[in-house]
C-alpha cells in the first residue's frame, strides 16, 4: 500500500498559505455587511479586466450564468431560430448558457491536435440564422483567436470566448477574455482562479454591452427599482469577490507552476503509451487540466485511481450525445474528432501546489501500467495480424 495521495485538485493546498489574507479580507466584508454592489466587487471587476486587457468587467453570479447574459446582451436568442456555432467538446455550460438566452447551438468539430475549435470548419456551418461563435478554450489553451476574429468580421457575427477554463492563457500573445466581443469568465472553486462558491464575470470592450450586462444581472435595473428591462437575478457577492482580490495576484505564479508541471509531465511521459498535449506555438496554456490521450483510457483510469491518483474524464460524453443536448446535435458520427477525443482523453492531476514527487509518483505508475498493458496490446495487435 502506498501512501501517497495525488488528488485531481487540492483546494486545501492553496488555501492553507492564503487562509490569514483570506480570512481578514471577508471578516472586513462582513464586518461592513455591505454583502452586495459594494467595494470589493467594484475593485475586483477593475483588477480583473486590467488582468485580460480589457475596459470592462461585470461580475455575475457563475460561469453559465456568463455566458447566457453575454449572449442576451448582445441581442442574441432574441429571434426565434437564432443559431450559434459552438464545440460539443465541454462543460454542458457552454450549451445551456446558448440554450438559456434562446438560442440553438450548432456544434463544430474539434481540430485533432489541440482539441479547440476546428476553425477551418466554422464557415460552413454559417447561415443566414448565424448570429455568434462562442468559442471554448478548452484546458486552459486558446482556440485560434485570430482566425475567428476575422471569420467573425467577415460575416458580422459576435464572437464569445467561454475562458471559464483559460483565465490568464494566451493566443498571438493576446490574452482571453481580449479578443472576443465578449468573454465568459467562471470562479468555480476549481478553475484556475476561484471563488469559495459561485461566481462568474464577463468581460468586454465595449461599453454598451457592459452597461447591458449590469442591468441583465440585476433585475434589468438602471438603479434601484428603476427598471429599464425584465432581467435576472444573477449577482457576483462581496463576500466571494473579497476572496478573489486575494487570489488574483497569485493567478500567474500559479499558472507557471501548472505550465512547469505539465512540461515535467511530457517530458516523462513521451513514448510511454500516452500522447501528451499538443499546444500550438503560438498559444501559451495554463493548463487547468493536463489531459493525455490513450486507447486504453478507462484501463489506465482505474489504475491510476487504485494507486490513489485522481485521474478523471474531461468530458466522458460529448455534449451533442448527451440525452440532455440530443436534440441540437446530428447524432454520432457527426463531430469524429470530438467523439474520438472523448473515447481517449484522460486527464492527470495538475495544480499550483503539487509537488514534484506527487508528479512523479503518477509519472512512475503510468509507466507501470505501460508495462504491463502496453505489452499485452502489442501481443493482441500482434496476434490479430497472424
Ligand atoms: C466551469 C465551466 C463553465 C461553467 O461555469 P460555472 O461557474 O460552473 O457555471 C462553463 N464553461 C466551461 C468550459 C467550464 O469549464
Amino acid at each position: 500500500m502506498n501512501t501517497l495521495q495525488v488528488p485531481l485538485v487540492d483546494l486545501k493546498a492553496q488555501y492553507a498559505p492564503l487562509r490569514q489574507e483570506i480570512l481578514s479580507s471577508v471578516t472586513k466584508a462582513l464586518d461592513s455587511m455591505h454583502l452586495f454592489g459594494g467595494p470589493n466587487v467594484a475593485a475586483f471587476e477593475q483588477e480583473f479586466a486590467d488582468l485580460c486587457n480589457v475596459g470592462y468587467c461585470v461580475g455575475v453570479g457563475n460561469g453559465t450564468d456568463a455566458i447566457h447574459l453575454a449572449l442576451r446582451a448582445a441581442g442574441v436568442g432574441s429571434n426565434y431560430g437564432d443559431e450559434v456555432i459552438t464545440v460539443s467538446h465541454s462543460f454542458i455550460a457552454t450549451t445551456e448558457g446558448i440554450w438559456q438566452a434562446g438560442a440553438r447551438p450548432v456544434f463544430v468539430d474539434i481540430d485533432q491536435h489541440t482539441y479547440t475549435m476546428d476553425v477551418s470548419q466554422v464557415e460552413d456551418k454559417i447561415t443566414p440564422r448565424t448570429k455568434a461563435i462562442v468559442v471554448v478554450h478548452i484546458h486552459g489553451q486558446m482556440a485560434d483567436m485570430t482566425t475567428l476574429r476575422l471569420i467573425a468580421n467577415r460575416h458580422g457575427l459576435v464572437l464569445i470566448e467561454d475562458a471559464a477554463q483559460a483565465h490568464g492563457a494566451t493566443y498571438d500573445g493576446k490574452v482571453a477574455g481580449s479578443v472576443g466581443d465578449l468573454a465568459c469568465f467562471s470562479f468555480y472553486p476549481s478553475k484556475n482562479l476561484g471563488a469559495y462558491g459561485d461566481a462568474g464575470a464577463v468581460v468586454t470592450n465595449n461599453p454598451e454591452l457592459a452597461a447591458r450586462l449590469r442591468r441583465l444581472r440585476d433585475h434589468g435595473s438602471k438603479s434601484k427599482y428603476e427598471h429599464q428591462e425584465l432581467g435576472f437575478n444573477s449577482r457576483l457577492d462581496e463576500v466571494q469577490a473579497a476572496i478573489m482580490r486575494v487570489k488574483v495576484p497569485y493567478l500567474h505564479s500559479w499558472n507557471k507552476a501548472r505550465q512547469e508541471l505539465a512540461a515535467r509531465y511530457t517530458g516523462l511521459l513521451q513514448d510511454r503509451g500516452v500522447v501528451t498535449p499538443f499546444v500550438s506555438p503560438r498559444a501559451s496554456a495554463i493548463y487547468h487540466h493536463y489531459a493525455v490521450t490513450t486507447p486504453q483510457r478507462d484501463a489506465l483510469k482505474n489504475w491510476l485511481q487504485e494507486r490513489g491518483i485522481g485521474a478523471a474524464i474531461h468530458y466522458p460524453v460529448p455534449i451533442h450525445l448527451t440525452e440532455a443536448a440530443a436534440a441540437f446535435g446530428e447524432g454520432r458520427g457527426s463531430l469524429p474528432v470530438t467523439e474520438q477525443y472523448t473515447a481517449s482523453t484522460l486527464s492527470l492531476p495538475i495544480y499550483a501546489e503539487m509537488t514534484h514527487e506527487q508528479l512523479t509518483y503518477v509519472t512512475e505508475m503510468v509507466h507501470q501500467f505501460n508495462a504491463v498493458y502496453g505489452e499485452a496490446a502489442s501481443r493482441k495487435e500482434l496476434a490479430a495480424v497472424n
